[in-house]
């Protein structure tokens, strides 16, 4: 289906910020995208707009009882001057799933994929072209109905913001490094048969305490355990967690408590593709500081859109470091991230059918 959104440009364009001090979130381009959606009625009306704030009654649904779902994904400038998007229709899938956990109307995949193309294309002179930067791109569901009521509502936005940003964790954009990671043991991010495989706001909010914590230790960001036993390792913050043991490359399988990131896929296959044995099952926590201890674990990395590969360097258990490979970036972990950033950039080939999709 070709499907056409009007577009309702700014008459007062914001000055473009400097591209080598973006940070993280801190700016958003002149547009967005937004569409309605009335019960009986569905998904209508999307369009572009100059970007600009909400008009929310105090009573609604979203503010108090969290129902919302989001993606995350980015653009990028080639060397050509065009830009690319990273495996679209993952994210408008992942959404889809998250929407049904959340009781929220699912938005056809399709449709998805072309407001992203629509709103990235009408503030594509905001995509950076510093190396490390890219075009953050936000869609994200709420509820403007007026309702105290606990029941799903009937009435919905879906709205896509963008930002212009520099690599995740500062520093990465020059040089990956390895990143200090609390294991925490007492809080927990998901629970199986709760929310963890959705992207819901819910989950983030709860989250927080644990990484502010883990950052009064001198560490980055969290490697969270099972919400059951605190035995399995998880997730780190909010990205996938890779472990390479001996010759094998060791991922927590998607048990309903992890997110099943893009990012995580694409690391899996590339890996396959490369011929490395790669294990997808629940992973001890033991296992991994065993590994650690005898010099076994080569290597771990964090995966996400945002942070593409983030190395660990060291992992902190109850008041003992576990360094691993010394602290210095690991082979494999430097080739996914030159692999995964290239093809996104277009600096390389694409290795993988479909996943670059340039416009
Ligand atoms: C978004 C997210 C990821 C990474 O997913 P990508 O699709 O690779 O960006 C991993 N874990 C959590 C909790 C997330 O929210």
């Amino acid at each position: 289906m070709d499907y056409k959104f009007p577009v309702t440009r700014t008459t007062t364009p914001k000055a473009k910020p400097d591209p080598t001090k973006l940070g993280f979130g801190k700016y958003y381009t002149d547009h967005m995208f937004i569409m309605d959606y009335d019960e009986g009625e569905g998904w209508h009306d999307g369009r572009i707009v100059p970007y600009g704030p909400l008009s929310l009654d105090p009573a609604a649904v979203t503010l108090h009882y969290a129902q919302m779902s989001f993606e995350g994904m980015k653009a990028y400038l080639t060397p050509e001057g065009k830009v690319n998007l990273f495996r679209p229709d993952m994210n408008a899938k992942r959404l889809r799933n998250s929407n049904k956990r959340l009781c929220i109307p699912e938005i056809d995949e399709d449709l998805f994929v072309a407001a992203v193309k629509a709103i990235v294309d009408a503030d594509r002179d905001w995509v950076p072209n510093v190396q490390g930067t890219s075009l953050y791109i936000r869609p994200f569901i709420i509820s403007p109905e007026v309702s105290m009521a606990v029941h799903p509502a009937t009435k919905y936005w879906f709205i896509i913001i963008l930002s212009p940003v520099a690599a995740y964790y500062e520093g990465n954009d020059k040089e990956l490094h390895g990143s200090k990671i609390w294991v925490e043991e007492g809080y927990i991010r998901a629970a199986v048969g709760g929310t963890g495989f959705a992207k819901c706001g819910g989950n983030y909010s709860c989250g927080m305490i644990a990484s502010t914590e883990a950052q009064k230790q001198g560490c980055e960001e969290v490697l969270w355990l099972d919400a059951k036993e605190h035995k399995y390792v998880e997730e780190v913050g909010t990205s996938n967690a890779f472990f390479m043991i001996g010759d094998t490359v060791y991922t927590s399988s998607l048990t309903g408590s992890i997110l099943p990131g893009v990012t995580r896929d694409s690391t899996i296959q590339l890996l396959k593709k490369w011929g490395y044995k790669v294990e997808e099952r629940r992973i001890l926590l033991s296992e991994v500081l065993d590994a650690a201890a005898d010099g076994s674990l080569k290597e771990a990395w964090a995966t996400g859109t945002a942070c593409v590969i983030s190395p660990i360097g060291l992992l902190k258990f109850r008041g003992t470091d576990y360094p691993i490979n010394n602290g210095v970036v690991g082979d494999l972990s430097q080739k996914l991230y030159d692999t995964l950033y290239g093809m996104q950039t277009g600096i390389i080939e694409p290795e993988m059918e479909g996943w670059v999709v340039t416009m």
